[in-house]
């Protein structure tokens, strides 16, 4: 059979440590023998990071805006430790912190679901996507160690001078302070973003905050949601047969434990960082979770939620067999390659995605997984198997696919 053509490319951004080996066996083992790869390839493992001084993430990002998909490895955040370990000039930022805010996207982040690791939360059916507003709040907070007794006040200063001034609180002793903001235009994006992706899946949409208590801050999150469903949403929601609602943050967490999943669930930047956690420990594990950026120009990247797993890396270099799960990555994969083939009208790239996926699922049901699956399953008869066995695996169920 030929190999699949593919009209246009895909950003690929390679990464660092074990994942970066799992991100070339993937393709050499699962992608490039049935297409031909049409990729620009960005090279965002720490060292070229570090030799270009972060340049290529930037020129990544940009190339995202360019040809509207990606697909990225997991890659190492430096601190401390590492900036010795890798003799980095700098103590580079987060390249997912850089391309968000290049950007100004939301982050989608859904658990793979199989038959052999089951939810903890026994009504738990369908996936439960956590949609991230990954701007402002606390990330971008300016916070203050009050030393000693004295008056903490809010001024805000217009254009035209002074305009708000409101004592938050009068020191009687030393405490902590804190000043957030997000900005209309982003949370419009977000909106935007969440209302369109519940139409592109066909999955109802929550959205939660805290807006009892915050009548200003978290209202306006609120309001900028529900004025954009009124006017631009409400009839293609209808038509679609899905539904929007708004929710107290609290009444969310009880409403979510207690349904079959199957919905979208957005969240503000910090509540979206935590819930994303639990939902997917819930599911079963990081590693069975993808992860995809989409921007409000309709930019998407698509990633693994996991990092870049390295104790199973530190084992890998000195020779010894390693069981880590290629499922998110292969994933993030099969999601920039089917939103291509859509983008392009490729039927037979989409097709293979779909193809690949089901391959995967198929050899965890076999039976066939790594350590971290294994140890989330009752069934009987599993065959625990290495990180290169288990895309071995799933190489020749593709096969018998194609
Ligand atoms: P991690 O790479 O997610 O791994 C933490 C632990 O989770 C692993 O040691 C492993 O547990 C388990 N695990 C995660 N993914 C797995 C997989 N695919 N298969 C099997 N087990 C898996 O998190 P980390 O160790 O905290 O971070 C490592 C590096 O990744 C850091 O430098 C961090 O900056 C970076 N990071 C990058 C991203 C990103 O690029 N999106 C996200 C998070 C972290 P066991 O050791 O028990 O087997
Ligand atoms: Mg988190």
């Amino acid at each position: 059979m030929s190999k699949i053509i593919m009209q246009n490319p895909i950003v690929e951004m390679d990464g660092d440590e074990m994942t970066r080996i799992l991100w070339k066996l993937i393709k050499d083992e699962l992608l490039s023998p049935f297409v031909d790869l049409n990729t620009e390839y960005y090279d965002l493992g720490l060292p070229n990071r570090d030799a270009t001084e972060d340049q290529v993430t930037i020129d990544a990002a940009n190339a995202i805006k360019k040809h509207h998909v990606g697909v990225k490895c997991a890659t190492i955040t430096p601190n401390a430790q590492r900036v010795e370990e890798y003799k980095l000039k700098e103590m580079w930022k987060s390249p997912n912190g850089t391309i968000r805010a290049i950007l100004d996207g939301t982050v989608f982040r859904t658990p793979i679901l199989t038959e052999s690791v089951k939810p903890y939360i026994p009504t738990w059916k369908k996936p439960i996507t956590i949609a991230r507003h990954a701007y402002g709040d606390i990330y971008k907070a300016t916070e203050y160690r009050v030393p000693a007794k004295g008056k903490a006040e809010l001024l805000f200063t217009g254009a035209d001078g002074e305009s708000f001034r409101e004592t938050i609180y009068d020191f009687e002793c030393p405490g902590v302070l804190q000043g957030q903001f997000n900005k209309d235009s982003s949370i419009i994006s977000f909106a935007h973003t969440c209302f369109d992706y519940a139409l592109e899946t066909k999955q109802d949409l929550w959205f939660s905050t805290k807006d009892t208590i915050s009548k200003q801050y978290d209202q306006t999150f609120k309001l900028i949601f529900a004025d954009i469903y009124e006017k631009e949403y409400k009839s293609r929601f209808e038509a679609s047969g899905i539904e929007y609602f708004y929710t107290l943050i609290d009444d969310a967490v009880a409403r979510v434990i207690r349904s079959e999943g199957g919905f979208i669930w957005a969240c503000k930047n910090y509540d979206g960082d935590v819930m994303s956690d639990m939902v997917s420990t819930a599911f079963g594990s990081l590693a069975m979770m993808t992860s995809v950026l989409v921007s409000p120009e309709g930019d998407y990247e698509y990633e693994a939620a996991h990092g870049t797993i390295t104790r199973h890396y530190y084992k890998h270099l000195k020779g010894e067999k390693t069981s880590s799960n290629s499922i998110a990555t292969i994933f993030a994969w099969t999601g920039a390659l089917r939103k291509r083939g859509e983008l392009d009208g490729n039927v037979r790239l989409v097709a293979f995605a779909e193809k690949l996926e089901t391959a995967c699922l198929q050899t965890i049901e076999d039976g066939i997984m790594t350590g971290d699956l294994a140890a989330l399953c009752h069934r009987a008869n599993i065959k625990k198997v290495d990180s290169l066995e288990f895309i071995k695996a799933i190489r020749s169920r593709l096969e018998k696919e194609m």
